[in-house]
């Protein structure tokens, strides 16, 4: 989609602090980081948002997943056997949770302790 933000920057029209990718993720870091590590995880293929890629394509969404633990890893946020110190994934749906840019992006935060429940 031209006018979405983050197709864009897949295509390389606008530049990106990408920390993983493969044929169909990437993962770049996020302009206005909450975390000491903030990293976007996106499908390279425009997907509205998380439901509309697990109706879509289940198995790009098992890819999506793995590249947020793949950059949690890479980040050395845990050691590669789901240990400490962690991190967080989350993806906002729809306005009421706050999301802005309409393409999945899963973020990972990592780095410092995170509060629960979220704002
Ligand atoms: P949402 O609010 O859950 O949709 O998350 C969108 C995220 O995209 C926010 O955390 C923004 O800071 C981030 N963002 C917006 N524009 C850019 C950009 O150009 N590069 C990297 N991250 C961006």
């Amino acid at each position: 989609m031209t006018d979405c933000l983050f197709c864009r920057m897949v295509a390389g029209e606008i530049p990106a602090d990408v920390v993983h990718e493969t044929d169909r993720v990437l993962a770049f870091r996020d302009i206005n980081p909450q975390a000491p590590t903030h990293v976007l995880v996106i499908p390279k293929e425009h997907h509205r948002n998380v439901g509309a890629l697990a109706a879509a394509d289940p198995g790009l969404l098992g890819e999506v997943v793995s590249g947020a633990h793949a950059v949690a890893v890479g980040e050395g946020l845990v050691a590669g056997d789901g240990n400490e110190p962690g991190y967080r994934v989350v993806t906002n749906t729809g306005p009421q949770a706050g999301q802005s840019v309409d393409h999945l992006h899963l973020h990972v935060l990592g780095g410092r302790d995170l509060g629960w429940p979220p704002g």
